[in-house]
């Protein structure tokens, strides 16, 4: 089993890079951010709960989140491995998500950690919520919710660093080179 977290700052490519690995390896994506706006969409209790966190940049509370991904991972049938891509965003969803992983006997085999500057991220996100019109890509919680990923998410880095897991990948520059050092960095693993 191939377990991967990709991880990066809002706008970093996470989701772009995802799609290439699934792709590549067969593995199962498990996007945080579109399970919580598929809920949205659906109007559900859980979706009306999580808009209110997503318009104003802030997490969702821990259990709240650990529970859903918790579910969508028993969800997944015949599974080559999953990549992550949105969580774990607190050192406390780190620890759930070693445990899950363990009860089922398996780890995180690599822990991404897609490195882009401020200045490129806020470009990003402002183009993106003129093309998607994604309600949390304007320019005030664009900020919050990169306050919130230095204080909350970044610490992640040294705790994966800890767990002898962590690859920095530059993540600035062509998609495609961005790929093969992603690749370079799981096949390494
Ligand atoms: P981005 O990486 O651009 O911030 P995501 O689609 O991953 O976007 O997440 C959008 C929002 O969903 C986050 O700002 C947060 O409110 C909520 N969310 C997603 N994943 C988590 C998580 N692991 N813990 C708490 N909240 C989350």
């Amino acid at each position: 089993m191939l377990n991967i977290v990709i991880f990066g700052a809002p706008g970093s490519g996470k989701g772009t890079q995802s799609e290439r690995i699934v792709t590549k390896y067969g593995l199962s994506h498990i996007s945080t951010g579109d399970v919580l706006r598929a809920e949205i969409k659906n109007g559900t209790d859980l979706g009306r709960t999580a808009k209110q966190y997503i318009d104003q940049g802030q997490l969702l509370p821990d259990e709240l989140i650990i529970d859903i991904l918790a579910s969508t991972l028993d969800g997944l049938k015949d599974s080559k491995g999953v990549i992550f891509d949105g969580f774990p965003r607190t050192i406390a969803q780190a620890e759930a998500l070693k445990q899950m992983l363990a009860e089922r006997g398996q780890a995180v085999s690599v822990m991404l950690d897609l490195d882009v500057p401020e200045d490129e991220l806020m470009k990003r996100l402002l183009l993106r919520g003129q093309q998607s019109g994604r309600a949390d890509d304007n320019e005030e919680t664009i900020r919050k919710r990169l306050t919130v990923y230095h204080s909350q998410t970044a610490p992640l880095i040294d705790w994966y660093k800890k767990e002898g897991l962590y690859a920095h990948i530059n993540g600035l520059g062509e998609l495609e080179r961005i790929t093969t050092d992603i690749c370079a960095a799981i096949e390494g693993k």
